[in-house]
């Protein structure tokens, strides 16, 4: 479940999403935040420079383990536009980091770019919970998937 304060955070998200794709990148975007509520760091998609593994969740990721102790990641919580990728949730819990909140899950993204014709990509796509056991994670977000849904037909359709 999520709380109406936790949904600012995720329109965040998807603004930061929004943000990547008027760069010409993939919309996705995360927000880091601690224990008190406060917005430690955030991020969005970067591999258009060509480094594929320049994901929001994998920044903060790393940006938590240099600049939070071990309890502090542990209280975070990380929102996101999308379902973190194998790469990102194993990252995060490599890290330490705490609850995970998205908005779209793997599986829907999956069958959206399906629809729209995208080849599959190289890393199997896998629930978070598959690559990560231990760690809280609620979604999908019904209020935001559609608008999130509407950004990534937006990337692909500028590219078709
Ligand atoms: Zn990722």
């Amino acid at each position: 479940m999520v709380s109406d304060a936790e949904l600012p955070y995720l329109r965040r998200c998807v603004e930061l999403a929004t943000q990547a794709l008027d760069a010409g990148d993939e919309p996705f975007g995360s927000v880091l935040v601690g224990a008190d509520g406060a917005v430690l760091a955030e991020d969005h998609n970067r591999v258009a420079s060509g480094d594929r593994t320049r994901h929001p969740e994998f920044e903060l990721a790393r940006w938590s383990a240099a600049h939070l102790s071990p309890e502090q990641r542990a209280a975070a919580t990380v929102y996101t536009s999308g379902e973190h990728c194998p790469m990102c949730a194993a990252a995060h819990a490599w890290v330490g980091l705490g609850r995970i909140v998205y908005v779209a899950s793997s599986e829907q993204l999956t069958s959206w770019l399906t629809e729209l014709g995208v080849p599959p990509p190289p890393v199997r796509t896998l629930p978070i919970n598959e690559v990560a056991p231990g760690v809280a994670v609620t979604g999908p977000v019904p209020e935001l998937t559609e608008e999130v849904r509407t950004l990534h037909r937006r990337y692909y359709r500028t590219r078709a």
